[in-house]
């Protein structure tokens, strides 16, 4: 089915995709196994405006609506789901917003590096005691003369061992819940990165801890006004999980695509496996599960293009794709019998990257609660 008669999109679609397939699909499992970052494609990204998908062209970026956004990010995940993961965290939660509440001088001074991809974003609210619940970040931004002393400890931050500018979230001393955001570049004193974390999917993003040991920061630097931290991470959230839903699609766009060709190519009982009514099943069962999503993504996107309130929306679509790509990369390893179990064959991988969907910018639970909370409140 078309779901982009729009050429814009089509074109978007078309010009990722080659990109995927020619430079990222020959490195992805080799990158996978060593769990590395590839900066030598990321430079590739850097020209092509990867890296400011959203940014308007006067601060250097490609000025793409959300749909295309998403695509971009749907077929960036198709081939590598870590790459996607980099390229959605850095343009949704790293860049929008200090595009969305970044003072003209902010904006002019953090943005157009962040859009090159000359300086890659973070966002870095989740501590060890603040994971689903933000108000139990611990981190504190203690006022000095001439700006703020950030101290404590980020953990499972994406991108976070190739970070340039992240994005912190902080209590006032002695305060509850995140009061404040600040934009801190790595270059400040008390900055430091931990080891690269040793997981089970996403293995080519540098996911890491990031340690904050009397970080002082210039008043310049807090986003938003005071104590506008919460609003911040929430708007950020909405706009992120449109990216997540996306990577979540790609992920089970790829896994749907090599099971239905396994299928029409593995022989048992001197027949075709897709000549079984199960396995037909199967392919009927993961190929409605994606459309239904990638409708319930794209209308997320479009109600943000529109102007339109968009949070229950991206919560639908983030539950919904991320639920999607868990059940067809079960599907396809299934599909796959043995072998799909094993190395040689990509699905395996694509099962392993799945599971994450569910879990980071709010888990499957979390999105319950945001999608309740937006019927509870709405005028009957
Ligand atoms: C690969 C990876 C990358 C990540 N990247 C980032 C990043 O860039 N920046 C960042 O800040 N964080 C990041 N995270 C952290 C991620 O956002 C958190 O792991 C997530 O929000 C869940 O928090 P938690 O792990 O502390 O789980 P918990 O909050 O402890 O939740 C544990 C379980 O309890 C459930 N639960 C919690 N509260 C409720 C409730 N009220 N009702 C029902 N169920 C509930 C949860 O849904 C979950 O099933 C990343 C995590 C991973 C694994």
């Amino acid at each position: 089915m078309d779901f982009n008669p729009c050429y814009k999109h089509q074109l978007v679609r078309k010009t990722v995709r080659e990109f995927a397939e020619i430079e990222i699909k020959p490195h992805v499992a080799e990158l996978d196994k060593e769990g590395r970052f590839p900066g030598e494609i990321a430079e590739k990204m850097r020209p092509l405006n990867y890296f400011g998908l959203q940014v308007p062209k006067s601060l250097g970026g490609a000025g793409l609506d959300t749909i295309s956004y998403a695509i971009a990010i749907e077929e960036l995940s198709r081939v590598s789901a870590s790459l996607g993961l980099c390229v959605t965290v850095h343009n949704s939660v790293g860049i929008y917003p200090i595009l969305a509440f970044g003072t003209r001088e902010q904006i002019e001074r953090f943005v157009p590096d962040m859009a090159s991809g000359r300086h890659i974003g973070a966002f870095c609210l989740t501590e060890a005691n603040a994971g689903s619940d933000a108000g139990g970040v611990e981190t504190t931004a203690r006022k000095t003369e001439n700006g703020y002393m950030i101290n404590g400890t980020k953990i499972f931050v994406t991108n976070g061992g190739i970070c340039d500018i992240v994005l912190v979230f902080a209590v006032d001393e002695g305060e509850k819940g995140p009061a404040n955001v600040f934009v801190v570049e790595k270059t400040r004193p008390g900055f430091s990165v931990g080891e690269i974390e040793d997981l089970c999917g996403m293995r080519a993003n540098p996911v890491s801890s990031l340690f904050f040991e009397e970080c002082e920061i210039p008043e310049e630097n807090r986003l938003g006004k005071p104590g506008q931290g919460l609003k911040i991470g929430l708007t950020a959230l909405d706009t992120g999980r449109i990216g997540i839903a996306a990577q979540a699609l790609g992920i089970a766009q790829a896994a749907f695509e090599d099971a239905l060709s396994y299928a029409k190519e593995r022989q048992q009982f001197n027949s075709p496996i897709s000549r079984f009514q199960t396995i037909q099943n199967y392919l009927a069962d993961m190929a409605t599960s994606i459309d239904a999503s990638r409708l319930l993504l794209y209308r997320a996107a479009a109600a943000k293009d529109s102007g339109k309130p968009f949070s229950a929306e991206s919560s639908m679509a983030k539950l919904h794709c991320a639920a999607t790509a868990r059940t067809v990369t079960d599907l396809a390893v299934q599909i796959h019998g043995g072998y799909g179990y094993s190395k040689e064959y990509d699905v395996e991988r694509y099962f392993r990257d799945a599971k994450v969907t569910q879990i980071y910018e709010g888990t499957s639970e979390i999105q319950k609660m945001v999608i309740a909370r937006h019927l509870l409140t709405q005028p009957s």
